[in-house]
């Protein structure tokens, strides 16, 4: 039995498979803005050219607008009156 050489495996790694672990390992930084120009233009280009890396940020991008929305919204006058006299209750 032979232990394969890490370097022969690591090469055999097509260069799409890794811009692809780079772009979603990275995902959560791009969208938050917070990549250097450069590596973010680079996770650009390859969500360009790679449909499942752009349907993973394109569901990610509608998550996070889901969860802002439902954020945004404010409970109704009366749930929230109910709730500072619970609170008032147990103090
Ligand atoms: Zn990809």
């Amino acid at each position: 039995m032979t232990t394969p050489d890490p370097r022969r495996l690591q090469a055999d790694i097509p260069a799409h498979v890794d811009a692809c672990a780079d772009a979603l390992t990275n995902m959560f930084t791009f969208l938050d803005d917070e990549l250097q120009a450069m590596h973010a233009d680079d996770i650009r280009l390859h969500l360009a050219a790679c449909e499942p890396c752009m349907d993973a940020f394109e569901l990610e991008t509608a998550i996070r607008e889901a969860v802002r929305r439902s954020c945004a919204a404010q409970a109704p006058k009366s749930l929230r009156v109910r709730i500072t006299q619970i609170r008032i209750q147990t103090d």
